[in-house]
């Protein structure tokens, strides 16, 4: 999500005339999005706020804006900071141009930020963010021939533990005509792999008179448009609600990669309701059961919180025992950071320590480790297609062709990264790429 706020904002500040820089000391305006999940993302903030305070002392003219969830939450407090200009929060962003040109002409900080965050949106409101979605300049996208789209803003689940409804709004799907529009602009202009994105993603519900449209209609939908070979999307929340609908779009449609992100957050059923996630961790395991049946080949992610409020050891064998029995591709899995004004911070104490955070942190990343590689060997000697993103960041460490050719990364439409020798020109391309070397979150092969 905010990887595409960033590529909007690019866009749109290029479009008003602006240019970019990547070296901070060249800059007029500095910009950083920010992300408030978890108060580690938030500090880096503040340290890079100190670094450019610093900056500010030689360079008294330089305008920095904070934008997104951060600011956000903090508002008025973000704005005090010497460093600071701008604080604009995520539906403030289509008015980013307009904001710094004020800050400079006035020559006085800025706050845009909503002010009643659960409030529905405007039609004025929801018509800039249509017209600032539809700004994406695919020159700035952000992997070669991909592009993101978002189905729908904000949440209304409120798992307790979790900034995202206060900081990005309540949840509205994106009206699918509109979407679909954008996904023919995007082909149009090249791009072959969409990702749609939502917290909730598979959520997405849009009520047109007699007609409701649901993810499995908009991935049916966006398959029929002509140069569009991939669709992916994230985020999936564990519920029954169009579940199988979606699992057989993926099954029936070619272009739907067979990929699910689909976060447990825990495997203890006491943690969960601590959590206020609405499933238990056997309901959880059969929509993975139901999953497979009805995919083929697919393959799981998950996210998990390891060290929440209250979490016993018991607690944490039974998130272990999930990961075993899930048996994701791969798993993301976060130390429990107490975010203010959440249910959890009010109500519950953060009462696990760091370390012990950190240890189980450690442990369920090897048991998930064990499975990733059991999987990943499952490749050796199979041939994948995958869609090229660009020159490997450690390039020569596959020598099979003598490093005549550097080495590329790429993706499997089910998310598994390959990596191999081949011209770097065929970055954006699709390619098919023979297994044969695998480590756990990596497959190793050449062009076949
Ligand atoms: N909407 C998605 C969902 O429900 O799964 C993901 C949203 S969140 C931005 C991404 C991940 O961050 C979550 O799946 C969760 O594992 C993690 N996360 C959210 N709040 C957290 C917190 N307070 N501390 C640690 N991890 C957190
Ligand atoms: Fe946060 Fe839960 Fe919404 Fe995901 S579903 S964004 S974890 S409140």
């Amino acid at each position: 999500m905010n990887k595409l706020d960033t590529i909007l904002v690019t866009s749109l500040l290029k479009e008003a005339g602006f240019a970019l820089t990547d070296s901070v000391t060249d800059a007029d305006v500095v910009l950083i999005n920010t992300c408030s999940v978890r108060g580690h993302a938030e500090d880096r903030v503040i340290s890079n706020l100190g670094h450019l305070k610093h900056i500010k002392k030689n360079k008294p003219q330089l305008t920095v804006a904070v934008i997104g969830c951060m600011a956000q939450r903090l508002g008025e407090q973000l704005l005090k900071h010497p460093a600071v200009d701008i604080v604009c929060g995520p539906a403030q962003l289509p008015q980013i141009a307009d904001l710094i040109m004020q800050t400079i002409r006035e020559k006085k900080k800025t706050l845009a930020v909503t002010e009643k965050i659960r409030q529905k949106v405007t039609s004025e409101q929801s018509q800039a963010l249509e017209e600032f979605e539809s700004i994406y300049d695919t020159e700035e996208q952000h992997l070669p021939g991909q592009a993101f789209v978002r189905a729908m803003h904000g949440c209304n689940n409120f798992c307790s533990y979790c900034v995202v409804p206060y900081v990005r709004g309540p949840e509205v799907s994106r009206p699918p005509q509109i979407i679909i529009e954008q996904i023919k602009r995007l082909a149009g202009r090249g791009i072959k792999l969409i990702t749609l994105l939502g917290q909730t993603v598979n959520s997405y519900k849009y009520v047109n008179g007699e007609k409701t449209y649901c993810l499995a209609e908009l991935l049916e939908m966006a398959s029929d448009i002509d140069g569009i070979e991939w669709i992916r999307f994230v985020t999936s929340y564990p519920s029954e609600e169009f579940f199988d609908r979606i699992c057989r779009a993926m099954a029936d449609l070619p272009k739907v990669c067979k990929y699910l992100h689909i976060p447990a957050q825990s495997g203890s059923d006491k943690i969960l309701l601590a959590m206020n996630r609405n499933y238990t961790s056997a309901q959880y395991l059969n929509l993975l059961d139901r999953a497979r049946d009805i995919v083929p080949g697919i393959s799981i992610a998950g996210d998990f919180i390891v060290g929440f409020s209250g979490e016993t050891e018991q607690d944490f064998a039974a998130t272990v025992n999930l990961v075993k029995k899930a048996r994701y591709k791969n798993c993301f899995i976060f130390k429990y950071s107490p975010r203010p004004g959440t249910t959890a911070d009010k109500r519950l104490e953060d009462n696990i320590p760091a370390d012990v955070k950190k240890q189980r942190n450690i442990e369920l990343l090897a048991v998930q480790e064990k499975i990733s590689a059991e999987l990943s060997t499952e490749f050796l000697g199979k041939t994948v297609k995958v869609l090229i993103e660009g020159l490997s960041k450690k390039p020569h460490l596959n020598t099979a062709d003598g490093n005549k050719s550097p080495q590329l990364i790429a993706r499997t439409a089910d998310d598994r990264i390959v990596v191999f020798n081949g011209p770097a020109e065929m970055t954006g391309r699709f390619a098919d790429v023979k297994i044969t070397k695998t480590s756990p979150l990596t497959l190793f092969g050449e062009l076949a």
